[in-house]
């Protein structure tokens, strides 16, 4: 019986992730529940799965629940969690991945900000702590059963893209497009932030740089493919040159199960069989990094190191808040991460300060500049 905490369980990879679980009431128990602050339905699942512990990071909570931010880290150590599943949006899950993975927990990470902002401090986190980092993010997860049981001889990934809504829009076009065609993603249904990163590729940059700290791969060695159908969710070529990919309709609950049971695979009728008929055929084309110049801006920050990737993360945040909010055009987003990045002073990333202090100033940079 593995015991599960969930951070971010009203989200789309909390729901997504106690669908999983209650079709495996034997392997898994819920031991604690966090939400940000959907209230209603924390206490819908509360009732539903009956944990020990349940957190509310933002309002009142009931009586015993934890409160605010550090319910996260509660949730990541308590004693009786085996794995923790970090469905967390955004840089605010950090915390909560390094106190999980310094107490020797398995951390099941949704949460690709966490990797991208600190990657050192997290794959340091777990080898002091004997904690293990297992992604759930589809592409990863798919690397990750393609290079489990081979010798480690993994030569180069490449990350599968929808492309987005946008994959076949002309650059003005795109430049301009609005709030509800951005969250019009055409094979993934994700949370608002994701689905945006997804059309902007963001969402891919910040997929190679959590590529590089997971499987320890350089840079050099990780492309991006855009892959329209998203049925091959990513590539690994090993040394001879052999190439490994996983397939299968796009969703969440596969990725999410193998987090919690790899090396191991379990029985689960809940996800809809493959069908390469219905499937039909399958495409692939370069990333347009002139119509998505977020993709590039990403890469770049990744290969920069330091405290570079956290400042792009948060620029990013920052952009991609105020496009929901109707503040800013689609085309802004990547002007404000461009415009952060060239005025950030890149430091090492070796300590949470470090870290804390780049994301605090990229944050403030992208707002002043939203602004002005
Ligand atoms: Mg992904």
């Amino acid at each position: 019986m593995k015991r599960v905490a969930i951070l971010g369980s009203t989200g789309s990879i909390g729901t997504s992730a106690l669908k999983v679980l209650a079709r495996h009431p034997d392997r898994f128990r819920v031991v604690a529940l966090t939400a940000f602050g959907q209230k209603d339905l924390l206490e819908a699942q509360v009732a539903a799965y009956r944990p020990g512990f349940v957190g509310l990071v933002s309002g009142e909570g009931d009586n015993g629940w934890g409160v605010g931010s550090a319910c996260l880290v509660e949730a990541a150590t308590l004693p009786d969690v085996d794995v923790v599943v970090n469905g967390i949006v955004g840089a605010a899950g950090l915390e909560a991945t390094l106190a999980g993975l310094r107490a020797g927990k398995r951390v099941a990470l949704a949460n690709k900000e966490t990797l991208v902002m600190a990657g050192e401090l997290v794959t340091c986190a777990a080898r002091e702590g004997g904690g293990e980092i297992v992604p759930v993010d589809s592409e990863h997860s798919a690397i990750l059963q393609c290079v489990t049981g081979q010798e480690p001889a993994l030569a180069r990934i490449i990350l599968t893209a929808s492309g987005g809504p946008f994959h076949a829009w002309d650059a003005e076009r795109v430049r301009h497009a609005t709030v509800a065609e951005a969250l019009n993603h055409p094979t993934w249904r994700m949370g608002r932030k994701v689905t945006v990163d997804s059309a902007t590729l963001a969402n891919k940059a910040l997929e190679v740089i959590e590529a590089h700290f997971l499987f320890d791969l350089a840079y050099e060695h990780i492309e991006a493919v855009v892959h329209p159908q998203s049925i091959i969710h990513s590539f690994a070529e090993f040394a001879d040159g052999s190439v490994l990919a996983q397939l299968g309709f796009p969703n969440m609950e596969l990725p999410i199960l193998y987090a919690l049971t790899h090396p191991e695979r379990l029985a689960d009728d809940g996800v809809v069989r493959f069908d390469p008929v219905a499937a039909g055929t399958l495409s692939f084309e370069p990333l347009r990094t002139d119509v998505f110049p977020a993709f590039a801006l990403g890469v770049q920050a990744g290969r920069a190191g330091g405290t570079a990737p956290a400042a792009f993360n948060a620029a990013n945040e920052v952009a991609v808040a105020a496009f929901l909010e109707g503040r800013i055009p689609f085309g802004r987003i990547a002007e404000v991460i461009d415009l952060v990045l060239e005025a950030q002073t890149v430091a090492k990333a070796d300590t949470l300060g470090a870290v804390h202090a780049a994301d605090a100033w990229a944050r403030r940079h992208a707002a002043g500049l939203l602004q002005g």
